[in-house]
C-alpha cells in the first residue's frame, strides 16, 4: 500500500490492524524499557521502527506478539489493540492464534533440524490443531526457491541469508496477517539484505501482510517502508511517512550520511550529544 493509499485508508476511519497507545513497558516490575509509546500500523503498510541499540524496538514487538511476557515483560500503562481488540495482556499463543508471527533478532533456526524439519515447524499451534500438506510448502518456495533446494540441509550448516530465508519462509508458511521483524538485515552483506528487503516488499504487496520492522538500517528500511517511528531510550523520538522522514536533517545526519544542509552545526551538534549510537 503506498503511503497516500495508507492515509486516505486512516482518514476512512478503518481501525489501525496493531494500535499502541502510551504504552509503558517494565521488565522484572522494575525496569522500565519503554515509556509513553504510540504508534499504529494500517492493513497492508510496512511500518519502520528505528533507533539505536537498546532503544526498545525488540521490546515493542515482543509486547505486541506476547512473547515479552515470557521474558517477564508487562505493559504496566497504556493499551496494545490489535484488530480493535485489547490484546494487552495476551499471551503469544493468543496473537498466533490471531494470525500475528514474530520472527526474532539473530535467526533462530532450530540447527540440529533440516531446513524442511524447520519449514514444518511454522505449522504447529500447539495441542492438536497441529496440521501438514505439501502444498503448505508453496509459498515458501515462491518466494525463497532457493530453499527447495536444501530441503534436507541440517539448518545450522545453511548460510547467513539462507537461514534469514528460512525464518521469513517459516513464519509465511504460518499465514500470518501481521509479521513482526526483528532485525532482518543483521550480519547480512548488503546485497543479500537488498534481495531480501526486495522480496518483503513482493511479499507484503502480494500477500497483503502488515509488516512491521525493527532494523538499524534505516535506509533500507525506510525504502521500503510506508511510515516509520524513530525510538530513543524508549520512546518515540520522531515519526513520519517514511519518505518524509528520508528527508528530515537528523534522520540524513545520522543514520543515512547524506546531510549536505550546512549553517545549522550547534543544532546537530545538540543532537549528536544526546544521540549516543554515533
Ligand atoms: P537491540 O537492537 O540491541 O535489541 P532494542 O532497541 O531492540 O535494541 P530492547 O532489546 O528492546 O532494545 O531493549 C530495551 C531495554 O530493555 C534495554 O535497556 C534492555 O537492556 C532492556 N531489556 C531488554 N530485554 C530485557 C529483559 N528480558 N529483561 C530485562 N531488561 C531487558
Amino acid at each position: 500500500m503506498t503511503v497516500s493509499e495508507s492515509e486516505t485508508a486512516a482518514r476512512e476511519g478503518e481501525p489501525p490492524v496493531v494500535e499502541l497507545d502510551n504504552v509503558e513497558i517494565v521488565y522484572d516490575r522494575h525496569f522500565l524499557a519503554v515509556q509513553g509509546f504510540s504508534m499504529e500500523a494500517h492493513e497492508g503498510d510496512i511500518v519502520a521502527l528505528l533507533g539505536p541499540n537498546g532503544a526498545g524496538k525488540s521490546t515493542v514487538l515482543k509486547m505486541i506478539s506476547g512473547i515479552g511476557r515470557t521474558e517477564r515483560g508487562e505493559v504496566s500503562r497504556g493499551h496494545i489493540r490489535y484488530d480493535g481488540e485489547d490484546t494487552t495482556n495476551f499471551g503469544a499463543n493468543e496473537m498466533v492464534d490471531r494470525g500475528v508471527t514474530h520472527i526474532l533478532e539473530g535467526r533462530r533456526v532450530f540447527e540440529d533440524l533440516t531446513v524442511e524439519e524447520n519449514l514444518r515447524c511454522g505449522l504447529y499451534r500447539g495441542g492438536d490443531r497441529f496440521r501438514f500438506d505439501e502444498d503448505d510448502y508453496e509459498i515458501a518456495f515462491e518466494y525463497f526457491p532457493q530453499l527447495e533446494e536444501i530441503m534436507n540441509l541440517k539448518a545450522g550448516y545453511a548460510s547467513g541469508g539462507q537461514q534469514q530465508m528460512l525464518v521469513i519462509a517459516r513464519a509465511l508458511i504460518h499465514r500470518p496477517r501481521l509479521l513482526l521483524l526483528d532485525e532482518p538485515s543483521l550480519g547480512l552483506a548488503p546485497m543479500l539484505v537488498q534481495d531480501i528487503f526486495e522480496t518483503l516488499v513482493e511479499i507484503n504487496e502480494q500477500e497483503d501482510i502488515t509488516m512491521l520492522i525493527a532494523d538499524q538500517n534505516a535506509k533500507r528500511t525506510l525504502d521500503i517502508a510506508d511510515y516509520g517511528y524513530v525510538m530513543e531510550n524508549g520512546q518515540v523520538e520522531l515519526h513520519d511517512p517514511a519518505d518524509v522522514l528520508k528527508e528530515r536533517e537528523e534522520i540524513k545526519e545520522f543514520y543515512l550520511g547524506t546531510s549536505r544542509e550546512e549553517g545549522r552545526y550547534t543544532d546537530i551538534r545538540h543532537y549528536k550529544i544526546r544521540k549516543r549510537w554515533t
